[in-house]
Formats: structure tokens, C-alpha cells, sequence
């Protein structure tokens, strides 16, 4: 018990541990998946980001170039202005000229030496309320322009400012100055103002402001102009870029926004999220289908374990070979009949160690014929084995082809039952039937005994009455009692010879008498041989003939000519021919019946007389048999009579049965009862 419960609980706890180690290599599987998946998506997100950060980067390069070379470019044309030194009107006429073709530029001055403007033209799109006289201050923005350009002797631009427009809006401005010379000497300056707005909606590609926004700053983030896109999406993208003129320097800022890194941010992040929507969806199929591999398994364990207890618990030996000879499966229970563990048996082939050695030349040419293919009867058949310790048992075998789940023939299935007990049992109730016999026999002889001493009694009292005459001759004193024999004498002889005579016969008869009774108990041996039918009947109609005398019944026999011999235990079949004819003169133990004859007949069975069965038939005139007698006729120790046994007509039943023959009844017209049964004729004589 202690055992048990320590056994269940180790299985458990296997089980436990088994279970345990699957699923956390599950949730290990899964959570690697989840990371790697969530890194991917996150590795992607950021990789498009620096692609939009790197892109607004280089933008805002190409925008900073861009108004670089645009401001050069403008440097040029106001330098051109100059060129051959115009007059004061041709000057105003280019110079508005210039305002017009650049839109960035809102007023163009020439000024003296002192910076007093000496003239102006204003750029046409846009009015300025300018207040000359603030811009010729020496602290305007103008002026320390110009004062950085004298000191450089080149264009200097000032740092920005604001400009109020007049109408209440005002913008960002920024001042260039160029001084102009003459022979070395400084003779005036040109400035020109630029709109930091104008120079974004202008110099700026157009390309760039549509996506994000554009602006200037100061180093300390203050916004002085923007242009740009409008805001769109939820993160920002920022990228700045110094624009270093003389003088001053400006930052220009590009604003981005993306709806980056959302979750399907581009082709990438959409590429993973499916890829890993397919991974999930692989994983979980293939948790189902672990799971149904896993149900399988089990399914396939509890299968293979109810066979193995199966195999185990058969008493029928089972054995598997396979086409070339060679044993691939035994049973515990087939080990045990022959004794001979499975590891020495596996794999033999020709000379399995439990043929018997005098036979293994039959039995290979056995399994010669198995392996060509003939299918072995279905009923199976008897054959001999050898157990390890050498002695032999009887087995039946049954054999069947072992076909494979493809419908492939792959060897032999056999089936082996040990039929020693079987045969011990069948001896067994063979001797005590030939000792019901035999009792039966007996009984029948008891019967006779009363008979046989009233049939003795004549042959008896004649012989004692002959031998009383012989010595009254022998002492009755001779006629003449010397000289040769007188007439009288020889009378005497006669007589006394005659009387001897037939003290021999009478003493012969009882003898024979006798001996039938004897021959009739004593003669037992088993063999059948072939007995003509006449000589059957012969055997029992002295015995027969016994009881019929005291009876008073007329016995008839009938042999049809040209009966061949039967094939039968002589000595039993007389028994059942013994017993029938006496059950029959029983019958007709009823003094008032008019003629009391018993017939024993032989003839052809079926009227044929080429058949093979010889019909033997005893028919009484007397009682019949009423239908409950009937119903119970062969039962055992069934009987009507109060001094029977009630085995002779089950006894009868059997014997014929043992010689592959017939016994039955009908009844006899006008009255009485016909018994036949059928015997085999002598194979030997058959036609
Ligand atoms: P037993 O002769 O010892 O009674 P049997 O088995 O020979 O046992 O017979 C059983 C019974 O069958 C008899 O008791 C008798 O009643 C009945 N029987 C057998 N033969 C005949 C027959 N020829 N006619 C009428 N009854 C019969």
C-alpha cells in the first residue's frame, strides 16, 4: 500500500515537472518572440525617424546655401548698379528695376560718404512708412552696418530688427551695407534692406517650405520670421543651420511634422507588424497543434498501454513473423509456454529453439509452404513444441497474415493455445467412459447370470441323468460274466457309449454357453477392424437367444447379400446390438401379444449399394415408445425399468456417434419400435 501511494505520487510529481518545463518553455518562447517583435517595431520606428530627421537636416543645408547664394547673387546686382557711374536718375530707374525682380529686397539708398541719403527707390510691392530720419541716425541699424563695412572696406549686413509698416503690422528687416570707391577712397555706401520674410518666401525653394516650416531665429530660439507648411501630425522634426554673413549671423530653423513613429509609420513598420502578426499566428498554430500532438500522444500511450495489458493477460501464446522467417514479436504468455525468454527469440529464423529436433525437417517444409503464400486452414491445426527443458506439449496453431496499415503483407500473425491440458481432460473422459462400458457390461452380465442358470440347468440335469444311467450300466452285474461278449454285453456297451455321448455334448453346450458370456466380458481390445455384418450378429444371438427362449420371442435375422464389412470396435458395436435387441424383447415382455418377433436387420444404408454406410436396424412389435419417454430417451440414467441403469441407449448413442455414424428411433407399423443406426463400410473394400 505504501508503495503504491509512493509510486502514484512519483508519477505525479513527474508529471507535474514535465508539464512545468513545457510551459515555461512556452512562455520563454513567447516572451523572446514579444521582445524581438517589439525591438523590431521600435528599431524600425527609430530608423525612419533619423531618415525624416537626416532629410530635414540636409533641407535645411540646401535652404542656407540656397539664400547664400542668393544674397551673393543680389550682391552682384547692386554692385552693378554702380557700374560706370550712373547718374542719379538711371540709378533710381535699375534700382527700381532691381526692387522689382527681387521681391526680397523692400528699398535700396544710396547714401553719401556720411551716410545722408543721397537718394532711394522702394520696392513696389510692399509699403514701408520709413522714418528717414530715425534710419540716418548714427545708432540705426544702417549705420553700424556701414560702420562695420568701412572698417572691413566690404558689404557688412546688420543684425535684424523689427519695422512697423504703418498699418499696424510690422516685420522682421535687416540691413546690407556696401560701400562704394573711388580711386581707394570710400565715396558713399549703397544699402539695401532686406525682408527676413520675403528672403524665406523668395531665396528658399519652394519645395522645401511646402512640407515644414522655415524660419529665422536668433541663437536664443526667439522666432523673428516664419514660412512653412501647417502643422500636420503629432511629432515634431527639428533641424537648424547657421547662415554666418558678415556682420551678423542668423539661424535658420526647419520645423517638421510627422505622424512618426505612429504604428504603421512606413512600408518597414508595416513589413514587421505583418511579419510578426504572422509569426504570432504561426506560434499560436503551432501551440494548437503541439497540443494536438501532445492529446495524440496520449491518446496513443493509453492505446499502446491497454494492448500491452491485453497481451499480457492472454493465456494465448502470440507470436509475429515476418516474410523472411525471422520471429519479430512474442507475448509474455508465449514465453512462458515454451520457456524461452523474448530476447531468444527475437530475431530467429530458421530452427526456432522450441521445434523439436527430430521434426524441424517438417517443419521447415511447413513454413516453406506458409511463405509461398498458401493461407493456413482457419480452424487452425495441431502441432508439436519443445519447452527449453526438452519435454514436448501439444499446441494449436492458428495463423493468420499480418497486413501492415499500408494493406501490405509483411508477415505471419499466429496464435498458440497449449492443448496438454486439453488432451489429459479428453484421455481422462475417455477412460472413464470405456469404464462406463465396461460397468455396463457388467450390469448386462448380472442380468444374464439369472439366465444363464436357468439355460445351464438342462445340459446340467442331463448330464447328471445320463451319468446316474452310465453307473447303474456299470454296476448292474453283467448277463454272462465271462467268455466273449454276449449280445447283452454289447447292448450294455451301446448304451453307456451313447449315454458318455451325450454327457460330451451337453457338457460341451454349457461350455459354449459359457464362453459367450466370457468371450462377451472379457474381449476388450480397442481396435477397429473389418467385421462382416454376419459375424456381428452371430457374436450376439447366443446371448440373445437366451433371453428370447425365456420370453417367448421368435428371433429373425435379415443380412442383405453383397454387404460389404464394417469399419468398427467389433466388441462395442456387438454391445449396442446386444443392447438394443434386449431393450427390444423387453418391450415385448407382455404375455398377451399375439406374435412376439424380434428382426435384426443389415442392409445399404439409403437403399444404395454403392454407399458406404452399412444400416443395422432392431424392430420390436411391443409397447412403442410414448413421447415423454422419448423427449428423454438418451439421457443418461434415464429409464422406465426398475432394475435398469438407464445407460444403454446413451451408451449406444455415443458409440455410433465415435464411429462418425447415426442412432435413431421411429415407430414400427402396426406396433413396436424400429431402433436403426449406421456404420461405416471397410474403406479398404469400398467400390
Ligand atoms: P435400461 O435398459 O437400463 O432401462 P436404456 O437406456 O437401454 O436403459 O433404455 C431406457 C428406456 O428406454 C427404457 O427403460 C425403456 O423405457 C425405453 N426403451 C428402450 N428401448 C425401447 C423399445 N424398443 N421399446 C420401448 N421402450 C424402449
Amino acid at each position: 500500500m505504501k508503495s503504491r501511494i509512493k509510486s502514484h505520487l512519483n508519477a505525479l510529481a513527474r508529471r507535474w515537472r514535465g508539464a512545468w518545463r513545457r510551459w515555461s518553455l512556452w512562455t520563454a518562447l513567447v516572451v523572446l518572440v514579444a521582445a524581438m517583435l517589439s525591438t523590431l517595431v521600435w528599431l524600425a520606428g527609430r530608423y525612419e525617424a533619423s531618415q525624416v530627421q537626416s532629410r530635414l537636416e540636409r533641407d535645411t543645408a540646401d535652404a542656407v546655401a540656397d539664400i547664400r547664394a542668393a544674397l551673393t547673387r543680389n550682391l552682384q546686382s547692386l554692385q552693378a548698379l554702380h557700374a560706370g557711374d550712373p547718374g542719379q536718375l538711371a540709378w533710381e530707374v535699375d534700382a527700381a528695376e532691381l526692387l522689382r525682380n527681387r521681391r526680397e529686397l523692400v528699398r535700396i539708398e544710396w547714401r553719401d560718404a556720411d551716410l545722408r541719403v543721397r537718394t532711394h527707390a522702394q520696392s513696389p510691392y510692399r509699403p514701408v512708412a520709413w522714418e528717414v530720419r530715425l534710419r540716418e541716425g548714427s545708432q540705426s541699424d544702417a549705420a553700424i552696418a556701414c560702420a562695420t563695412a568701412r572698417r572691413l572696406s566690404s558689404p557688412a549686413y546688420s543684425s535684424s530688427y523689427f519695422q512697423p509698416h504703418g498699418d499696424g503690422l510690422g516685420s522682421e528687416m535687416m540691413e546690407l551695407c556696401m560701400p562704394l570707391t573711388a580711386k581707394g577712397r570710400i565715396t558713399g555706401f549703397l544699402v539695401a534692406t532686406y525682408s527676413l520674410h520675403d528672403v524665406l518666401t523668395n531665396l528658399v525653394a519652394h519645395n522645401l517650405t511646402r512640407r515644414q516650416e522655415a524660419s529665422f531665429t536668433e541663437p536664443d530660439g526667439t522666432r523673428l520670421a516664419a514660412l512653412g507648411a501647417a502643422r500636420r501630425g503629432s511629432r515634431m522634426f527639428t533641424a537648424q543651420h547657421l547662415l554666418d554673413l558678415p556682420g551678423t549671423t542668423l539661424v535658420l530653423r526647419m520645423d517638421s511634422w510627422h505622424s512618426a513613429p505612429s504604428l504603421f509609420p512606413n512600408v518597414l513598420t508595416a513589413l514587421v507588424t505583418a511579419m510578426s502578426i504572422a509569426l504570432v499566428t504561426v506560434m499560436v498554430v503551432l501551440v494548437r497543434d503541439n497540443r494536438r500532438r501532445l492529446r495524440a500522444e496520449r491518446d496513443l500511450a493509453d492505446a499502446l498501454a491497454f494492448r500491452k495489458a491485453m497481451e499480457d493477460s492472454l493465456v494465448t501464446g502470440l507470436r509475429a513473423r515476418d516474410l523472411q522467417g525471422r520471429i519479430t514479436y512474442v507475448n509474455p504468455a508465449f514465453c512462458a509456454m515454451v520457456g524461452f525468454s523474448a530476447q531468444e527469440l527475437l530475431g530467429q529464423s530458421a530452427n526456432a529453439p522450441y521445434w523439436p529436433p527430430e521434426r524441424v525437417e517438417e517443419y521447415r517444409q511447413r513454413q516453406a509452404i506458409r511463405f509461398a503464400g498458401t493461407i493456413p486452414p482457419r480452424e487452425g491445426f495441431e502441432s508439436e513444441f519443445m519447452r527449453k527443458d526438452g519435454t514436448r506439449f501439444p499446441v494449436l496453431i492458428i495463423e493468420a497474415p499480418l497486413i501492415n496499415a499500408q494493406g501490405q503483407h509483411t508477415g505471419w500473425m499466429s496464435a498458440f493455445l497449449d492443448i496438454s491440458e486439453q488432451r489429459r481432460v479428453e484421455e481422462l473422459s475417455r477412460a472413464s467412459q470405456e469404464r462406463l462400458q465396461a460397468t455396463a457390461r457388467l450390469a448386462t452380465v448380472g442380468e444374464m447370470a439369472s439366465l444363464l442358470s436357468h439355460e445351464l440347468n438342462q445340459p446340467l440335469a442331463a448330464i447328471s441323468s445320463y451319468a446316474t444311467g452310465s453307473i447303474n450300466l456299470l454296476e448292474a452285474p453283467p448277463a454272462e460274466p465271462a467268455g466273449p461278449a454276449s449280445p447283452a454285453q454289447a447292448e450294455q456297451l451301446r448304451d453307456l457309449r451313447m449315454a458318455l455321448q451325450h454327457i460330451a455334448r451337453q457338457a460341451e453346450r454349457a461350455g459354449k454357453v459359457i464362453k459367450s458370456v466370457h468371450d462377451f466380458v472379457r474381449r476388450r481390445d480397442q481396435a477397429r477392424e473389418s467385421v462382416p455384418a454376419q459375424q456381428l450378429l452371430d457374436a450376439i444371438l447366443p446371448l440373445v437367444i437366451l433371453q428370447a427362449r425365456k420370453l417367448g420371442v421368435r428371433v429373425h435375422t435379415q443380412v442383405e447379400p453383397g454387404l460389404p464389412p464394417v469399419w468398427c470396435d467389433r466388441t462395442m458395436v456387438e454391445q449396442v446390438l446386444l443392447n438394443l435387441a434386449r431393450n427390444a424383447m423387453q418391450a415385448m415382455d407382455d404375455p398377451a401379444l399375439p406374435a412376439r418377433v424380434l428382426t435384426l436387420r443389415v442392409r445399404h444404408a439409403a437403399s444404395n449399394q454403392h454407399s458406404a454406410w452399412v444400416e443395422f436396424s432392431v424392430t420390436d412389435v411391443g409397447s412403442g415408445i410414448p413421447p415423454e419417454v422419448a423427449e428423454r430417451l438418451f439421457t443418461p440414467f434415464f429409464t422406465t425399468r426398475r432394475e435398469g441403469m438407464g445407460l444403454g441407449l446413451s451408451m449406444c448413442r455415443t458409440v455410433i456417434e465415435q464411429h462418425g455414424g447415426y442412432l435413431g428411433f421411429a415407430p414400427h407399423e402396426p406396433r413396436g419400435t424400429v431402433f436403426t443406426f449406421t456404420l461405416p463400410a471397410d474403406p479398404g473394400t469400398a467400390p
